[in-house]
């Protein structure tokens, strides 16, 4: 069997691996990027391309109060205090620092929205395809190596328990890389991992499949091997705004953060439209067919961005997965919602936004907090029917904030670490727009820097061996 032999070993392509390998490489490593699938990039090329970072110059040239103690609240609050407090402090403390690298590798924030369990405009949008060409690029030009079709299939050891490479099968069958400042689990989640989902949260199987072709939970099962610890396991729900019709392209839309109602075939509401769209998603599971229909009106209609994930109704109307009409009867008819309900619990709604009271649903604002209810009443009125979204399962291994894996025990692993979607413990019990790829890149970062520590620390000791 062949083997290989680097200084850090990055298995997976996504912005995580892609960010600590980058970086690494950068630093002078000797890296290899190590990716099951014949393309780069995982769920990350397939997402909204969000950022969360809070205290950014796109912020202020928009008039956006935010702060690291609001982002923090609002994470706590989203995830209901379960999340790690270690990890959301090394996100916070690393952000800024994050924030400006991918902007000196020429990430451009786009556009700065306010998002699902945020309570300030935090999300700053990229083209997402684009940032990782780049990093990859910038990868390659540093001297990294990649080797895509090669699948990670099982952790190796030395006799102390220290992770000293993996086994990898590829085009031209298995070989072994050995790296000496660590192997970095950047596998991802397991939204297409139907074992795991089976074990795990077999409720969510109805959700539609979505996410990285390769991300069926490889890693996560080979840190579970060696003894790791998980975390938010009982978390896993899909993110509801999805057209039923979804296929392989994204296809997401949040009319409700900006003043949709959403109906069950029986016309009534179910949920409060401004929770996270993660909870939108377990709740709409037990709706019939597992659908809920966005209703708005010419007002929502006008705040479509085209291009824009999330904001994009110009693209789906187009692609006829947005029905229009002139009454609520009408629109009832085309979206097969029951009309008579539908009118009234609009009504209801109208009345609430209008003249204040309590909501039927608890809804008092339109996103997390911020955003008063407005009336659905400006025809022509709009259907979004859309369903759960199997996109990620943030769940996985606990790290320390130095992206350890640790075990059951509570004890590092030595020579492993996991980033990004594979990581448990970051997210709690629901999820905040933007702070995935976030996390994937601020422990990308971390990822590196300390291994490019270990390796200066075994450059100036005698036998040259990383701590
Ligand atoms: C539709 C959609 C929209 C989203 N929008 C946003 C958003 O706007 N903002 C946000 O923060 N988050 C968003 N997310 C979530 C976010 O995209 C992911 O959580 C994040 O990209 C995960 O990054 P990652 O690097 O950890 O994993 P991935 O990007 O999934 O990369 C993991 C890679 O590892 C590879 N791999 C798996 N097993 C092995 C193995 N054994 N050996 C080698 N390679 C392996 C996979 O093939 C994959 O390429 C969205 C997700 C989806 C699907």
């Amino acid at each position: 069997m062949s083997t290989l032999n680097c200084d850090l070993l990055v298995l997976g392509s996504g912005i995580a691996g892609q960010t600590a390998a980058t970086h690494a490489a950068e630093a002078g490593l000797n890296v290899i990027l190590a990716e099951k699938t014949a393309a780069l990039g995982g769920s990350t090329v397939m997402s909204g391309g969000w950022f969360a970072f809070s205290g950014t110059e796109e912020q202020r040239a928009a008039g956006v109060d935010d702060s690291a103690e609001l982002f923090l609240r609002d994470m706590q609050e989203v995830g209901e205090y379960r999340n790690d407090p270690a990890l959301l402090h090394a996100y916070l403390d690393h952000q800024d620092e994050t924030y400006r690298w991918l902007k000196e590798h020429g990430v451009v924030f786009r556009e700065v929205e306010i998002s699902s369990g945020q309570s300030a405009k935090r999300g700053h949008n990229t083209a997402i395809t684009d940032v990782m060409a780049t990093l990859h690029d910038q990868f390659a030009a540093a001297g990294g190596t990649t080797l895509l079709e090669h699948r990670a299939t099982k952790l190796l050891t030395d006799a102390d328990g220290r992770v000293t490479g993996t086994r990898l099968s590829g085009p031209k069958g298995d070989s072994e890389v050995t790296a000496r400042f660590g192997v970095v689990l950047a596998t991802g989640g397991f939204s297409r991992g139907t074992e795991l989902l089976n074990i795990f949260a077999p409720g969510q199987l109805q959700a539609i499949p979505f996410g990285g072709r390769g991300n069926t939970g490889d890693g996560l099962r080979m840190a579970w091997k060696l003894g790791a610890d998980m975390a938010d396991m009982s978390f896993i729900s899909g993110t509801y705004g999805s057209h039923p019709e979804t296929g392989e392209v994204h296809e997401l839309l949040t009319a409700y953060y900006v003043g949709a109602i959403i109906v069950n075939k029986g016309g009534r509401r179910f949920i409060d439209e401004s929770l996270s769209y993660k909870t939108l998603g377990a709740a709409v599971l037990h709706e019939e067919d597992g659908l809920g229909v966005q209703i708005f009106d010419a007002r929502v209609r006008a705040l479509s961005h085209r291009g824009i994930p999330l904001k994009d109704m110009d693209t789906l109307e187009e692609k006829g997965h947005v029905f229009r009409a002139d009454t609520l009867a009408e629109l009832a008819e085309l979206a097969d919602v029951d009309p008579d309900t539908l009118e009234q619990t609009v009504a209801r709604y109208n009345d609430v936004a209008t003249r204040g009271g309590d909501d039927e649903v608890g809804r008092a604002s339109l996103c997390n907090g911020v955003g008063e209810l407005v009336p659905i009443e400006q025809a022509p009125f709009y259907a979004y029917p859309a369903k759960s979204l199997m996109t990620t399962t943030y769940c996985g291994v606990k790290t320390s904030a130095h992206a350890e894996v640790i075990t059951v025990e509570g004890e590092s692993i030595p020579g492993l670490y996991a980033i990004g979607e594979v990581v448990g413990g970051f997210h709690g019990a629901a999820y905040m727009t933007g702070s995935s790829l976030g996390k994937g890149a601020v422990f990308g970062l971390i990822v590196a820097q300390q291994a490019a520590q270990r390796a200066a620390l075994a450059a100036h000791t005698p036998s040259g061996v990383g701590a």
